[in-house]
Formats: C-alpha cells, structure tokens, sequence
C-alpha cells in the first residue's frame, strides 16, 4: 500500500518534470559561463560536517551518487522541498521540480547558493554514507532503493500549532519529513545524527512494523519530540488499566525511539548530537551516561494507563528510548573495549540489524497476545550477538542485562536474570495497578506544576 501511494507521486510529477528539466537545460546552457553544471564537475560538495571532535566545520566532502544535484535528486534519494504530505492519498505533492544551485570554488568543490540546495547536500552525503553503513550491516536490501527526503515540510499539531524544529520518518509515503528549522542551534537538517537517528526508523518500519497490522505497531505519527519525561504524580495506586494494544504500542514507540539514537551514535560517534540541534534536549537525550535501570513491566504499565493523553504517553515511551540507547552504547564501549572508530561501530550496527529479525519472530509471537516486557529487545539482540561472536563477549551483555533489568521477565538462555535479593514487593502479575517498590527512572518525587501547567 505504501509503496504504491509512492509510486502515484513519481507518475504525477513526471509531466512538470520533463517540462522544467528542458527549461532548466536551457537556462543551463544560457548560464554555463557564469555558473557549472554540477553534474559535469567534481562531486565534491562544501558542507557543513563534524570532524573527529564532533565540531561542525565547513569542509569538502566527496559524494559520489548526487548525479543530478541540479534537480536535488541522485540514485539513493530525491528531494522535495516545502511540499504538502497529503495523509489521505499517502503522498508528497510539490509544485514542479525542485531547482539546485550550486557554484564552483578554483578548486573545484561545489558551494550551495540557496539554503534547499546546502539542506540537500548535506542531506544527501549522509545519506550516502548511511547507506554504506545499510550495505554493510544487511539492511540495504529491506529498504526503499530511493527515498523521498522532504525539507520544510508544513505541519500543524493537533491544537493547530505549526510545527518547527523537527523531524519525521513518515511510513506512509516511506520518507523522511523536516519541518521548517526555527532554533538557533545546528539545523537539523544539517546533524548527521539526527539524520541516521531518522533513517534508522525506516529501517525499523521496513524489517520489523511494517510486517505487522499498523495499528499495533504506530503510536501515532508524531513527530520526533525531546520529549522530557512528565509523569503524572506518583499515586500509590492507579484505578485505570490500559489494554495489551496500547501498551505494545508505546513500547515499540520507545524501542524504535531508542534504537533510533543508538543508530545515531553509531553513526555520528556524538553522544549529544540531539541536543546539538535541540536546546530542550540536551540533558535528557544525551549518551554519555551510566547504564539505566529499565522499567520493569509494572510500572511501564502504570505510567502509560495514568497518562491522559497520547503526548504523555509518548513522553514515556521516549524515557524508555532513553534507556535503550544509553545501555547500547555502554555495551558496546564494554564489547569493543572504547574503539569508537566506524570500523567498529559497522559491527554493532550488524549485530542490531540481525537482531531486528530475531525481534521480528518474537513480536509475531506474543505481539498480540501479552504486554510485552519493556527489556525485550535485549534478548534479540543477546541472541544475535551469541551467533556473531565466540561466546566471550555475549558474557558483558549476560552481566549487564541482569543489571539493569532485575526484574526482567523473558530469560535467555545461559544468561539468567538474577532476583534482587531485598525487594520486598514483587510485581510481577501482569495486572498489578501498583507499580512495584524498585528504583526505576518514573515515576520521579510529586512534579508540580510541570504537566499541569500546559
Ligand atoms: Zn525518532
């Protein structure tokens, strides 16, 4: 369904597209003397790219696959720029065909003339380099072979509030959405991170979701959000239950989130980089920190029944995400010993993508049938890992595993969690409304005013 919605765009466009092409190559001919056809030159582009630090310079970076930068599009993605996402029909419409503007330095590196053609660019050089990470990992041929990117996207919340300063993978017309950049941090259309944290969703969508009835699996389609986690005031005991489905839900919102700022680092090597283009996240979104303790089922049921609102569940489902990424990035500094080199990092990325199957099998198991334990991907991707390698390393993420996730109720083989010893209220029961009496992230001392405030 998806994919033909797709295909309709492409065929819509094609009429103005031929038209503006032959315009655009005559207007090419006309200006060949002040400005280069891009695609005759060298392709490398001046963008603006982190360097080992992690801080964003200006530098030329080689893209090889950009074969038509005047029209912002190549053979790994297409670019529409400020165009309307049409839900009901499942595509993207944009008037004609977008124009890049581009001029060449002495040496040869292409300079962006507009802000579509820098976003694009920049875009598409991570791209590119995601995709070499995909081939690598054995998620390239899962995903779509030409993805739609879209740059200021205009897009209204449900209190008809314009959105800005965020980003979307839309399964819907399989694309990744930026809506317009208002804060005065690094676009991020420009944040390598925030762009693999992005693409790595459809990955998500195309290996795991979309195998599934998307109202299992879409909590919604909000839009990325540096979500703060907003409990509601810790009762002692909620009097509201929240179905399988809508758990399961926000769960695999939160691993999608999670894995999605793991994918991220892996990527980018920055711990920050969500902050880096968004203030309200720098603290709660950031990696360098030491291993969560995970929800335990109980309590991530608790927070989701008491959320009045699929805002405050995401929140949680974000906090949740949190959890995920920070673990995964300690484990691998314990795997590889600290080489954080790309090398290295390819490594873990195979390791997860394998993983992503193994949860796939789980999740049509148990998927509709029981709420499912908020540490679940941890066993998928122990299970992966053992395939991979000897067996030596499997003993770090066994030990840790049992760490953070006492309370854990699937067991792997080998690696069995260990019962805390002084608890003294165990959850357990799937139905138990009280949240159970261990350390958890939520629900954090009586927050006044922050969630009633707005
Ligand atoms: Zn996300």
């Amino acid at each position: 369904m998806l994919s033909n919605a797709h295909n309709v765009d492409n065929f819509d466009l094609k009429q103005a597209e031929i038209l503006l092409r032959t315009s655009l190559i005559l207007v090419g001919l006309i200006l060949s003397g002040c400005i280069k056809n891009s695609s005759e030159s060298a392709r490398t582009f001046r963008i603006p790219w982190s360097d080992a630090q992690n801080r964003y310079t200006l530098q030329d970076i080689e893209i090889k696959t950009f074969d038509e930068p005047q029209f912002l599009r190549g053979s790994l993605a297409e670019f529409f720029i400020e165009p309307t996402l049409i839900i009901n029909e499942g595509k993207l419409a944009q008037a004609g065909v977008p124009t890049g503007r581009f001029l060449s330095t002495p040496s040869g590196s292409q300079v962006a003339l507009d802000d579509a053609s820098l976003q694009a660019a920049t875009l598409y050089a991570h791209l590119e380099k995601l995709n070499e990470l995909d081939v690598s990992s054995g998620a390239a041929s899962f995903l779509n072979k030409r993805p739609a990117v879209a740059i200021k996207v205009g897009f209204v919340d449900e209190n008809n509030r314009v959105m800005e300063n965020n980003a979307q993978y839309n399964p819907l017309v399989d694309a990744i959405l930026f809506v317009p950049y208002t804060d005065s941090k690094l676009p991020i259309t420009l944040n390598g991170g925030v762009v693999a944290h992005e693409h790595f969703h459809s990955i998500f969508h195309h290996i795991v979701l979309s195998h599934f009835d998307s109202t299992m699996t879409y909590a919604g389609l909000d839009l990325d959000e540096s979500h703060q986690v907003l409990p509601k005031a810790p009762h002692e005991i909620s009097n509201k239950d929240v179905s399988i489905k809508t758990y399961n839900l926000y769960l695999l919102r939160g691993i999608n989130e999670g894995l999605a700022d793991f994918w991220g680092w892996i990527y980018s090597g920055d711990e920050l980089f969500v902050g880096r283009s968004i203030s309200s996240a720098l603290d709660v979104r950031r990696l360098d920190r030491k291993d969560p303790q995970f929800f335990d089922l109980a309590t991530f049921k608790f927070v989701i029944a008491e959320s009045d609102n699929s805002e405050q569940r995401v929140a949680h489902a974000y906090s949740l995400g949190t959890q995920y990424a920070i673990y995964f990035r300690n484990i691998f500094l314990q795997l590889y010993e600290k080489k954080t080199d790309p090398e290295t990092r390819a490594k873990v990325a195979k390791t997860l993508v394998k993983a992503l199957f193994k949860f796939r099998t789980e999740l049509a198991l148990r998927l509709e049938k029981e709420y499912l334990p908020p540490e679940i991907f941890i066993a998928s991707f122990y299970k992966a890992l053992q395939e991979e390698s000897s067996g030596v390393q499997t003993f770090n993420v066994c030990e840790s595993y049992q760490r953070v996730a006492p309370l854990a109720h699937d067991k792997i083989a080998g690696c069995e969690p260990v019962q805390p010893v002084v608890e003294t209220t165990t959850p357990p029961a799937v139905e138990a409304k009280t949240p159970p009496a261990v350390e958890t992230p939520a629900p954090p001392p009586p927050a006044k005013g922050i969630l009633d405030e707005k």
